[in-house]
């Protein structure tokens, strides 16, 4: 199938692409790698009477060091993470998560920000950033806001943005000195995207963030399993099982025994 026919903007500024993506009222669409979006186009599942390129947006494309950690642009590619150039104060799992995503033709030109407001739930980066406990800074025609991973992600393919708002960065926070990752994730075969994602961060004295990705809905926290943590794996699965019946009430045997799995793969690396 073709796409239906759209016309294409090229802004060189965010405020230009707000301007111009508040101004099509909804029928303009952001564009950046289009690994997803030009898919969805040639289906006719993501109708768009015009295309904003954010990708020819240069401040999209920066990253830098901070006070508290990293701000990695939104038109960030997953390449960039995986090849090292964007400092990673994370002990290695941003590197870790954006080499394990597609192939390396999507990883040149996906970026974060197009992973994370796509919000598939089988995604990587929603699920990553969530546990990083990172924020996501968002402007629009009338200002910048700053809003959490957990605020952003709303529920399978939809965030809480709004009609002309453009995500221009996330800002990342380092982990501390002894602090342990684990990143586990179950695909049918290599490249595809996931059926169960584990992520687990555990920042020294801060106890431990769980969050699960790959469901029907959003990557979710596991409350549950955070405070399990440490527990016996009798208990670890019982606080897996109470965190699912709320994360996906309706998830057959198979799905419950694959998204435990995963996740006391990702705490047992945490904890190796
Ligand atoms: C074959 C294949 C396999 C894949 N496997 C995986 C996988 O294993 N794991 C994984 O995580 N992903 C996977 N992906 C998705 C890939 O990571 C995409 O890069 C990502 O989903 C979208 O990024 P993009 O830059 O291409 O965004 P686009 O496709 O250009 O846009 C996606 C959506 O985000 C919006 N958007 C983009 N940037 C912004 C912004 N800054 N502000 C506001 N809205 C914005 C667009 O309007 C659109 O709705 C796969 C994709 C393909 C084609």
């Amino acid at each position: 199938m073709k796409s239906a026919p759209f016309d294409y903007q090229k802004p060189v500024s965010v405020a230009d692409a707000c301007k111009r993506l508040a101004g099509g009222a909804g029928a303009a669409v952001a564009i950046a790698g289009g690994q997803s979006l030009v898919p969805l186009l040639a289906l006719r599942m993501a109708p768009a009477e015009s295309l904003v390129d954010l990708g020819r947006i240069a401040a999209l494309g920066e990253f830098a060091t901070t006070a508290e950690g990293v701000r990695i642009g939104a038109g960030v590619t997953h390449a960039a993470i995986e090849d090292g150039k964007v400092p990673d104060p994370t002990a290695g799992l941003l590197q870790r998560v954006a080499g394990g995503i597609a192939y390396r033709s999507v990883r040149n030109h996906g970026t974060v920000g197009g992973s994370v407001v796509l919000a598939d739930p089988a995604a990587d980066w929603p699920a990553c950033l969530l546990a990083l406990r990172a924020t996501a800074r968002i402007s629009s025609v009338g200002g910048e806001r700053v809003v959490t991973m957990n605020d952003l992600l709303v529920g399978a393919y939809t965030t809480s943005l709004v009609v002309g708002e453009v995500i221009t960065a996330f800002d990342v926070p380092a982990l501390p000195p002894g602090s342990r990752w684990g990143y586990q994730k179950v695909v049918r075969k290599s490249g595809a995207f996931a059926m169960s994602i584990g992520c687990v961060v555990m920042r020294p004295g801060a106890g431990a963030v769980v969050v699960l990705g790959g469901t029907t809905s959003r990557a979710a926290l596991m409350p549950e399993t955070e405070k399990a943590v440490g527990a016996d794996e009798a208990a670890l699965r019982a606080a897996i099982a109470r965190d699912l019946a709320g994360v996906q009430p309706d998830a057959d045997d198979y799905i419950k025994r694959l998204h435990t799995a995963t996740v006391l793969k990702a705490i047992r690396e945490a904890q190796a």
